[in-house]
């Protein structure tokens, strides 16, 4: 009877598993696991997608996390409008530059056309920068500094993934405004680590801070090998200051003269909901999601097992009150633990409709576990099986979730870590490239070395590799030595740079 019934939990699994193997075809794995954790649903109006509960709970542990930690620095929330007309937003020229192709219009309201078509905001420095040269009328007014939780709409024509690259997506923004570069730099710097935070303590998922463009937090996906842009800060420098007139008076400067004008220094930085196809990307397996307990809506599921027909009606309830006792005790100490006593499934379809949806821990009981008063744990991340005492579970659950965390993370620093290749021969750069690794080179820092790189390294149909980062911290990959020589273009090298293909 036991093999019995581990053959129709293994029958059960099959049903309903993920179909699509990760590491046969990547991108179909990866919708699938989003559609059957139920995390998403397509939507008419393509490169949109819902977000159902269990993915937005994930999104809302985020917010609830950066929220304390942005009120610490002083940040406080607020919301501007999503429209934003034509004149506002093309009055920074290079900043519209680069968003022009995918800003999308409102050209018409029923069936009249507007007379000025309004912008909606891909991002909203125009939208914002009027109002802070309006607030900010003296020193005493900075710092300011303001967040949103909001969307923004980018009508990208890259191919849309859901969450990664959204034609509309759900971000913060913060922008800050200071009277001292120093002080901008620093908050820069402060961000970026929460941001690094986010990722490494909640999701489990590593990433390395660096420069670039803008200053970012570089994530890694090793099925593909590929680098992802995590979040990002970015001082401003002075540029919008100077277009939207956002100035005081220099109180260390004489009064009245030109030089007594203080541009002020600002900052934006945002962490969109890419945060959670990293995530899945990185943990999830063939049987579908595997969530960091930190931000699973459900971190325990209980599951009543061993009830055949032949048992007896009171200690078929003892089974489902052990269960549902257990998930009381553990919700009472702020466990998100759930009972599944829906008698319509077998415990073998329980098992997988769970593990697909990435639930961290199950714990089951039956007769003869509530015989020996204690309950088998299955952990999500490994598979291993351990039996806790039903009277220690606010103990051990605790802790065994914790684990889980700290296991999940660790697992995935050392895959990431392991595929950073030193490359200092430009013949080496492909086949670390094709081996689905990046490469840490020492780097020249001229633009037109990349886009050489860029199109030595392409290799249709895989694009060629772009820098991703420059780590912050060089010293792990030692100093560079006299007289290096950046391997793709002969120039003296400067600093450690990430280079790999990118999404
Ligand atoms: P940006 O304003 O372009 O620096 O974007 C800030 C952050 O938002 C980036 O670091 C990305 O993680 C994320 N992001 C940018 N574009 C998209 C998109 N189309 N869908 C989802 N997230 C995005």
């Amino acid at each position: 009877p036991k093999a019995e019934k581990v053959d129709a939990r293994i029958e059960g699994a099959k049903q309903i598993a993920i179909g699509i193997k990760k590491e046969v075809d990547f991108a179909g794995w990866y919708t699938n696991v989003l559609i059957k954790a139920d995390m998403i649903d397509y939507y008419s109006v393509s490169g949109c997608y819902i977000l159902k509960p269990w993915s937005f709970t994930i999104w809302e542990a985020i917010q609830e996390w950066f929220n304390a930690r942005i009120k610490e620095m002083d940040v406080e929330n607020a919301y501007f409008p999503m429209f934003v007309s034509q004149k506002v937003l093309e009055r920074e020229k290079d900043h519209i530059a680069g968003f022009a192709p995918e800003v999308a219009w409102v050209t018409r309201a029923g069936s009249s056309e507007l007379e000025e078509p309004v912008a909606i905001r891909p991002t909203s420095e125009t939208v914002m920068y009027p109002y802070y040269a309006k607030w900010i009328q003296s020193y005493r007014d900075l710092p300011l500094k303001l967040n949103q939780w909001n969307s923004v709409v980018r009508w990208e024509f890259k191919n849309p993934q859901p969450f990664l690259r959204t034609r509309e997506f759900l971000w913060q923004e913060g922008h800050t405004a200071h009277a001292r570069k120093e002080e901008a730099d620093v908050e820069v710097r402060q961000i970026l680590d929460l941001y690094r935070r986010v990722y490494e303590e909640l999701l489990a998922v590593p990433v390395i801070p660096g420069d670039s463009i803008l200053t970012t937090v570089e994530g890694f996906i090793p099925t593909s090998g590929r680098g992802i842009q995590g979040a990002t800060s970015h001082c401003l420098g002075q540029n919008f200051s100077k277009m939207f007139n956002i100035v005081v008076e220099d109180p260390e400067k004489p009064g009245g003269s030109e030089d007594s004008k203080l541009f002020v220094w600002q900052n934006s930085w945002g962490l969109s909901t890419r945060t959670i196809g990293v995530m899945v990307m990185v943990h999830g397996d063939n049987q579908g999601l595997v969530l960091p307990p930190r931000v699973a809506s459900i971190q325990v599921v209980i599951i009543p097992c061993g009830l055949t027909v032949k048992l007896a009606q009171d200690e078929r309830k003892a089974v489902l009150d052990a269960c549902q006792d257990a998930a009381t005790v553990l919700k009472g100490i702020g466990v998100r633990a759930k009972a599944d006593l829906r008698d319509v499934y077998t415990p073998g379809w329980k098992f997988a409709d769970w593990e697909q949806k990435g639930v961290p821990l199950r714990l089951e009981i039956g007769p003869a576990d509530l015989k020996r008063k204690q309950t088998v744990s299955v952990r999500r991340d490994n598979g291993v099986k351990a039996n806790i005492a039903l009277s220690d579970l606010t103990v051990a659950i605790p802790s065994l979730l914790q684990t889980i965390q700290s296991d999940m993370y660790i697992r995935a620093n050392d895959v990431f870590q392991s595929r950073l290749k030193t490359v200092t021969e430009w013949d080496d750069l492909v086949p670390t490239l094709d081996a689905k690794c990046v490469a840490v080179i020492p780097w020249c820092e001229v633009e037109s070395c990349e886009d050489d790189i860029k199109e030595r390294s392409g290799r249709s149909p895989s694009a060629g590799a772009k820098s991703l980062a420059i780590p912050f911290d060089q010293e792990r990959w030692g100093p560079l030595k006299e007289g290096t020589r950046c391997p793709a273009c002969q120039r003296p090298s400067k600093r450690w740079t990430m280079f790999g293909r990118s999404y």
